[in-house]
């Protein structure tokens, strides 16, 4: 099947043609700074490359543009739009609704407005992506993948936060954690690289990008993950605080005078790889300015390890037995001293790196870095959240016929 993925934000449009039957990408394109003077447009089929600025005044806009592209003589890879298949669209949260990814329809879409109040910088423009895109391709089914559902598995105690149930039972205040789509994807291949049945596999899942997250998987299902009702709590990030005393909010605000919005750029904005180093929010910029001796760059960095070792100790005491600690996204796919750091010290629990694995691995492909004699097999996974989009949306639509 020929599946067009959907990523829509507030100010772009990112899209993927894939084939699921082969994996492949067909094309990809980036539509940014829409509704701005200039919007961008960036589009690739394989080696052709498309960039031009642009006139793009919204969404709706955006799409008829990517239609053009799709179907362009040089650089689309399709002739009509009868050649799609199906649409997948991410979508960042499904409330506690939506487990499964679902076929859109009226419903679906009123539950995605509601859940707005939940991710209100993230539902409205996936929205507007998911309307776009039917008012394009009326006839196409139409498929919500959410970042939260894979996470709908956590069972209450450990879901719920320890504030008067009320606030959970009228306002819906509780942990639904993100990352899900990337989480369940390299958890689907680490248990094919272990060879065995996801429903007998436990692991660890470290998402470690700008944003990060780590999810403990038991028996293949979700059962803790570090983001919490918001994508703020858990690890460092790169410029997110992560877990922080939230009495210091109040502080913020009581004692020193900050406003409520000052208060969220400060978390969200200023604050994690960026906000201690007061460099870079970037990882690789950090290492370096660590490895020459700058003592808040290496605070950044030391800070992030230890909140990552101190998550996959949890969570191996959460769920008893683990096959593997999985590795992925920028970081976690590419940073060697992170690997090295957040798993040091750790041989007593059964958790060995082989260093020059770990160094020496090959971009793009599953890579084991355990040494021979460690219990936890240590995997490196490239995500790939477009590719598990499409695969659900494939699954939704081949149950329709
Ligand atoms: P997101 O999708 O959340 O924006 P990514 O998964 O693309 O994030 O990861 C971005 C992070 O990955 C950045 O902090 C970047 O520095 C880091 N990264 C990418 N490549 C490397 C590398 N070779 N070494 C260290 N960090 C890297």
């Amino acid at each position: 099947m020929k599946i067009l993925i959907i990523n829509s934000g507030s100010s772009s449009v990112k899209y993927q043609l894939i084939n699921t039957s082969t994996n492949n990408v067909l094309c990809k394109g980036l539509i940014e700074k829409i509704g701005e003077d200039e919007s961008f447009v960036h589009h690739t089929k394989e080696k052709e490359i498309y960039e031009n600025k642009e006139e793009i005044p919204d969404h709706s806009n955006a799409f008829k543009r990517m239609v053009t592209l799709l179907m362009d003589q040089k650089y689309g890879p399709i002739h009509s739009l009868n050649d799609i298949d199906a649409v997948g669209h991410r979508v960042v949260h499904g409330g506690e609704k939506y487990s499964e990814s679902i076929l859109i329809n009226e419903d679906v879409i009123n539950e995605i407005r509601k859940d707005s109040k939940l991710a209100p910088l993230h539902n409205p423009p996936n929205l507007k992506g998911i309307l776009s895109s039917i008012e394009m391709m009326p006839d196409k089914p139409q498929v919500a993948v959410f970042d939260t559902s894979f996470h709908q598995t956590i069972p209450p105690h450990v879901y719920t936060y320890g504030l008067p149930y009320d606030f959970y039972k009228n306002y819906g205040i509780r942990k639904y954690g993100f990352h899900g789509t990337s989480h369940k994807y390299v958890a689907i291949k680490a248990a094919e690289f272990l060879n065995k049945p996801l429903e007998n596999t436990n692991l660890i899942t470290c998402h470690l990008g700008n944003g990060a997250s780590i999810t403990a998987i038991k028996e293949g299902r979700s059962y803790d993950t570090s983001m919490g009702f918001t994508p703020v709590e858990g690890l460092l990030m790169g410029t997110r605080s992560g877990d922080i005393d939230p009495a210091i909010l109040i502080y913020l605000e009581n004692d020193l005078n900050y406003s409520m919005p000052q208060i969220n750029n400060i978390i969200n904005k200023n604050s994690g790889l960026l906000g201690i180093s007061g460099y870079s929010n970037d990882m690789r910029k950090i290492v370096k300015k660590s490895e020459e001796g700058d003592f808040r760059a290496k605070l950044a960095f030391d800070i992030f390890c230890y909140r990552v070792k101190k998550y996959i100790g949890a969570y191996m005491f959460a769920i008893g037995t683990v096959d593997a600690i999985v590795f992925t996204a920028g970081i976690g796919e590419n940073c060697i001293p992170v690997r090295e750091s957040s798993l040091k010290g750790l041989e007593e629990f059964g958790i060995i790196v082989d260093k020059n694995k770990n160094r020496n691995l090959e971009k793009g492909i599953i890579t084991d870095i355990s040494a021979f004699n460690s219990k936890i097999r240590i995997l490196v996974i490239p995500t790939n959240e477009e590719l598990m989009i499409a695969k659900e949306t494939e699954t939704i639509v081949k149950n329709l016929k």
